[in-house]
């Protein structure tokens, strides 16, 4: 592999970030200084630190975006700006896509990946992993919204929701809801059974992740070392 194309898939830097620092002698490869980026090297073997630090080979990359309203959480919608679209050009090209769909509408933390197998672990309905909203509504919810979401509502006639756990802010024109599965618009018709409309929601957390509430509405960053960690893996591993 390509020295530029390496550093660019560890994250730490694009390719032209990569090239400026190689040329004030801040690459290294096996400890010598090395200049052409063009050079290729075996990720598997060869040692390169970037600006004093080892890098670590990771074969995916892994982004968290605070997703802004919008902009709809696919790879490619003819005449739409999707999430791709606000990252770098470079991440544009490693096959990633946004792992699960937030509505246009709502905001807060998606992770965008090329690693299929885990994006299918998080999403696969058999795991039900937690998701964590932020929500506000028109009207107040009904007293007895907690229990009824811990129940298990139906929704549109016959849809039996899994049980949910709702925190209502002491006014109930909002809260948090915590789902365990994820239904088409899922949290935007429990709250219009319970005769009220969302008016803004957010992800704050996705199976092992937080939003990271540094980031910007609209900003992303690459996941953490100990972010990674936290992701589902085969079994049998
Ligand atoms: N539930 C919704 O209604 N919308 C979302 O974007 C996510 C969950």
């Amino acid at each position: 592999m390509r020295i530029d194309k390496y550093i660019s898939s560890c994250g730490v830097a694009t390719r032209r970030e990569a090239a400026a620092a190689a040329k004030r002698g801040l690459v290294c490869v096996n400890g010598k200084i090395v200049r052409d980026l063009s050079a290729h090297i075996n990720p598997n073997v060869d040692e390169v630190s970037y600006e004093g630090t080892l890098l670590v080979y990771r074969k995916y990359t892994y982004i968290m975006m605070n997703k802004p309203s919008g902009v709809v959480s696919s790879t490619d919608e003819p005449g739409d700006r999707t999430v791709m679209d606000l990252l770098d050009p470079e991440l544009q090209r490693i096959g990633a896509f946004p792992c699960g769909r937030l509505d246009r509408d709502t905001t807060g933390l998606l992770l965008i990946t090329n690693d299929g197998e885990t994006a299918h672990r998080l999403l696969s309905p058999k795991k039900h992993a937690e998701k964590r909203y932020r929500f506000t509504v028109d009207l107040p919810l009904p007293r007895d919204a907690e229990e009824r979401f811990l129940a298990g509502i139906v929704i549109d006639h016959d849809e039996l929701c899994r049980p949910a756990k709702l925190e209502c802010e002491p006014d109930r024109l909002g809260g948090t809801l915590i789902l365990t599965e994820g239904k088409f618009h899922q949290v935007k018709r429990m709250i219009a059974a319970l005769g009220s409309t969302v008016t803004s929601l957010c992800r704050l957390n996705f199976g092992p992740l937080s939003l990271d509430d540094t980031l910007e509405v609209g900003d992303w960053r690459l996941l953490r070392e100990d972010e990674i960690a936290l992701l589902p893996r085969p079994t049998n591993e």
